[in-house]
């Protein structure tokens, strides 16, 4: 069976390169995307199996992203963890609103965010 793919699309070199070092000793194969706009030509393209999405992106959001994957048939259900900034900002109401399946508020716990992967997608 081949890998699952997880699609991280996210800004920050530095939070990629957590998830990377994250998913390192898992299964999982992982792409990535700078930004919301390139994050939705990669989907489309690769049709990931799980989509992690931060918010705050140049070009579109994450919001805007997901609102906008949401339209297509390729990525209609296609799982998407947002996540989101803080628990007060709004973020996780724009996030469902917008067709997100799941969302995880900053400052999180890479334990936390591996258990939430693997919960929306298991391993094997
Ligand atoms: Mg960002």
């Amino acid at each position: 069976m081949s890998a699952k793919t997880i699609l991280y699309v996210e800004d920050n070199e530095m939070n990629r390169k957590i998830v990377r070092d994250l998913l390192k000793r898992t299964t999982y194969r992982l792409i990535e995307a700078f930004d919301g706009e390139a994050g939705v030509a990669m989907a489309l393209q690769e049709r990931p199996d799980l989509i992690l999405m931060d918010i705050q992106m140049p070009k579109i959001s994450g919001i805007e992203a997901t609102r906008v994957l949401r339209t297509h048939e390729a990525t209609a259900n296609t799982p998407i963890l947002v996540i989101t900034s803080f628990a007060l900002s709004g973020d996780e109401q724009k996030a469902k609103d917008a067709g997100a399946t799941a969302y995880l508020a900053k400052p999180y716990s890479p334990f936390n965010l591996l258990s939430l992967i693997r919960k929306l997608l298991p391993e094997a």
